[in-house]
């Protein structure tokens, strides 16, 4: 028998599309995988000599629990140089993953019943991991028309004395849209003025387009970092999703009880990634520059190729490696043998009849979408749109 708190969740829907088009490759289908959720470029050199030394000189032990000093400076001073923000040492904590990191705050946070506002989209582990702590997700919903961020208004109502937190996911994974500083900071005085924790999730923070500037809400004022739990990483932005590095800023007491839930646990994350972790932050920046070049140019070339599909239209992302085009001309649809009436029966078609793995919109709670990720070379994104235009056509 497993746990009634097992039963609660499904296994990652974008985990499970990645695994089962890996598997697909596996027997030598040739699969175009728009399903990834990390960036296809190597970890930088300089990074990977970082952790070969500290491999060479022995840093192979535990560490402190919370992060070696180093890398904690490291961190306070990309906070201070990037965002303004300023941190103590006790105000971070260093986990195995932004996604741990994540996971350690609802461990952290919430009693039973305890309420979690989710804008959606949203990522698919945030209601997972609410779900996993004994919480309630409460999804906001959001649309298309404003740009899929959360109306203030929209939010007091969803509001009660068992809210905790809302998470803030920008740029947003999966819509790749972001929020802009008035829209920050209604949501930070209404956070106040309910006493309501900012859970917010910036690992696409380096990933954004077009010259649009990041704020960190945490940054808006003395009040709002009070209230802000800030979460970050290097998966993303470094191209280090293996290494297993991500990072929580925040209310001193707060990161002492994910300190001690994570002695408990994990302990500290990797050794060797730490000292990588530090290089990453401390070394050249230059090879993103390269990196966002390089995804500038897939997403514009996408999201045209998208708009020209009958039936399909998408915003332009600030950020992030994915588009979310809208599908719903194509819903209701007749392809192969039998109608199209969702998302996901999209997502299987084209699995099955495109060798084309995407992400279906309802995996985020937004149906009538799709997520494609531009994390993959220029010639598989031809490739795959081509593949999606011909099984497209044989409908009806
Ligand atoms: C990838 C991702 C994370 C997790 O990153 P890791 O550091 O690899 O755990 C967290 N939040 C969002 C929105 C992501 O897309």
């Amino acid at each position: 028998m497993i746990s009634e708190r097992a039963g609660r969740v499904k296994p990652s829907p974008t985990i499970a599309i990645d695994s089962r088009a890996k598997e697909m490759k596996a027997r030598g289908v040739d699969v175009i995988n728009f399903g990834v959720g990390e960036p296809d470029f190597d970890t930088p050199e300089h990074i990977k000599e970082a952790a070969i030394r500290a491999l060479r000189e022995g840093k192979t032990k535990y560490t402190i629990v919370d992060g070696i000093p180093e890398l904690k400076d490291a961190i306070i001073g990309k906070l201070e140089s990037d965002n303004g923000l300023s941190y103590s040492r006790d105000e971070i904590i260093v986990s195995c993953g932004a996604k741990h990191s994540l996971y350690n705050i609802a461990q952290a946070l919430l009693s039973p019943g305890d309420e979690v506002i989710i804008p959606s989209p949203y990522w698919v582990s945030y209601p997972a991991q609410v779900l996993l702590n004994d919480g309630t997700p409460v999804i906001a919903g959001t649309t298309e028309e404003e740009g899929f961020v959360i109306n203030p208004d929209a939010l007091i109502p969803l509001i009660t004395p068992r809210t905790r937190a809302i998470i803030l996911n920008y740029p947003s994974n999966p819509t790749g849209l972001t929020y802009d500083r008035a829209i920050l900071e209604q949501i930070g005085s209404i956070a106040l003025k309910h006493n309501i924790y900012i859970i917010s999730d910036e690992i696409y923070e380096k990933l954004l387009y077009d010259a649009t500037e990041h704020t960190s809400i945490a940054s808006l004022s003395g009040d709002i970092k009070a209230m802000t739990i800030l979460v970050n990483g290097i998966s993303k932005s470094h191209a280090m999703t293996g290494w297993r590095i991500g990072y929580t800023a925040g209310p001193a007491d707060i990161i002492k009880a994910m300190k001690k839930i994570q002695s408990q646990s994990t302990s500290n994350p990797t050794s060797i990634s730490q000292w990588a972790a530090v290089e990453a932050l401390t070394g050249p920046q230059d090879f993103m520059e390269e990196m966002i070049r390089e995804f500038d140019i897939r997403r514009r070339f996408l999201v045209d190729e998208l708009n020209r599909m009958e039936g399909v239209s998408c915003m332009m992302p600030k950020g992030a490696f994915y588009a979310f085009p809208n599908i719903k001309g194509l819903l209701g649809g007749k392809m192969g043998n039998g109608i199209i009436d969702d998302s996901s029966a999209l997502a299987l078609y084209l699995l099955d009849e495109a060798r084309v793995a995407l992400v279906p919109g309802s995996a985020f709670g937004a149906e009538g979408y799709i997520r494609i990720s531009y994390a993959t070379s220029m010639e598989n994104i031809q490739e795959g749109l081509n593949r999606i235009r011909h099984a497209l056509a044989k409908n009806s």
